[in-house]
């Protein structure tokens, strides 16, 4: 089976299930998990900040920090398609009593930092407190400018506001602009990455910044019921991950810009690609009728968004590329489409 469908969809490694089972471990509530303990330490250094915290998932690392930024009645300034406006179950206002302001964003992630001022609301009793501004690195597989983040910075330390990066595939951008992740991060106050996606741990996300916002976020993550006890068995997952699976990531991208290329040379236009992603425009019926032809070649996609990741091999690929030079043709005409 040829997956793209996500790179959530990675499965760990036999060497990585080896490290998982000779994973040294101890209650994480209490602190004495030695993983997770070593876990945090690597990713905070990593990432250049403080400390850092480990947790079950991105969402969950995501409202942690919008919790340990804002209080009851404060609200925080977020893209409308950034996961985390859109695809959090509206967290931060359901369990935090904190607002979303929702902005117009450009399609590689960007929110115009002008419309960012003017939505910061006065002090004054009628309005939420303006207090964080949320980016993503990347978003739809787009790497975030380093000079627009750092420009956002200077716009929050002017305004008071607190600077978070939902940094799923952070190091996918670090790998994809050549920067370190310790560089992308550095104008953010905190930084959520995904251990699960490209990285290929089976569970896990880690959320970083001062050692207060993090005193702060393991507060939240116990009342969330995210304190687990001997985690240091997904931990070594993610420590194995940082170790054998960051610089591979480029492997993805030469992938994707390949299959991007091939179905360009096929149908002029219809493909292109953002680091580990494919984006495929084609009408909607068309790419029924492809997912479902693909699926007889045993290859699985979703939409129009093709993910790459370590499940993704040299093999995979000349299969892939067979399987989609005729079904993309075939597709054409079962779609009933004259060219
Ligand atoms: C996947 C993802 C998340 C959330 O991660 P989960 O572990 O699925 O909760 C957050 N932000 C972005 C941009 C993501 O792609």
């Amino acid at each position: 089976m040829i997956d793209l469908r996500s790179d959530t969809v990675t499965l760990p490694t036999p060497a990585m299930r080896q490290a998982i089972a000779s994973a040294e471990v101890g209650d994480d509530v209490y602190g004495d998990d030695p993983t997770v303990n070593r876990l945090q330490a690597v990713v905070a250094d990593r990432l250049g900040k403080e400390a850092a915290l480990f947790v079950s998932s991105g969402t969950q690392s995501n409202l942690l920090a919008i919790l340990s930024h804002c209080e009851r009645g404060d609200e925080y300034i977020a893209g409308q398609a950034a996961h985390t406006y859109r695809f959090e179950g509206g967290g931060a206002a359901v369990l935090g009593s904190v607002q979303p302001q929702p902005l117009p964003m450009s399609a590689d992630g960007q929110l115009d930092l002008l419309e960012v001022v003017k939505a910061i609301k006065p002090l004054d009793p009628h309005f939420a407190r303006t207090r964080l501004l949320c980016l993503e690195n990347t978003h739809s597989g787009v790497v975030l400018p380093q000079a627009y983040a750092r420009t956002a910075k200077s716009l929050c330390d002017q305004h008071g506001l607190a600077l978070h990066l939902d940094g799923a595939r952070l190091f996918n951008a670090a790998i994809a602009s050549k920067c370190s992740v310790a560089t992308l991060a550095e104008p953010f106050d905190s930084v959520s990455i995904c251990l699960s996606k490209g990285l290929g741990a089976p569970v896990g996300s880690v959320l970083a910044g001062s050692k207060s916002l993090i005193e702060r976020a393991l507060r939240w993550r116990k009342v969330l019921g995210g304190g687990m006890r001997q985690a240091g068995l997904l931990a070594a997952a993610g420590l194995y991950a940082l170790e054998h699976h960051v610089e591979r990531l480029a492997e993805d991208h030469a992938n994707a810009a390949r299959i991007a290329a091939l179905l360009d040379s096929v149908q002029p236009g219809c493909a292109r690609a953002a680091t580990n992603m494919v984006f495929v425009d084609l009408p909607e019926q068309r790419l029924l009728k492809l997912k479902a032809q693909l699926a007889i070649d045993g290859i699985r996609i979703r939409g129009s968004r093709w993910v790459f990741h370590l499940g993704i091999g040299p093999k995979d690929m000349v299969l892939l590329e067979r399987a989609l030079a005729t079904r993309l043709l075939e597709s054409r005409s079962v779609a009933g489409e004259s060219v």
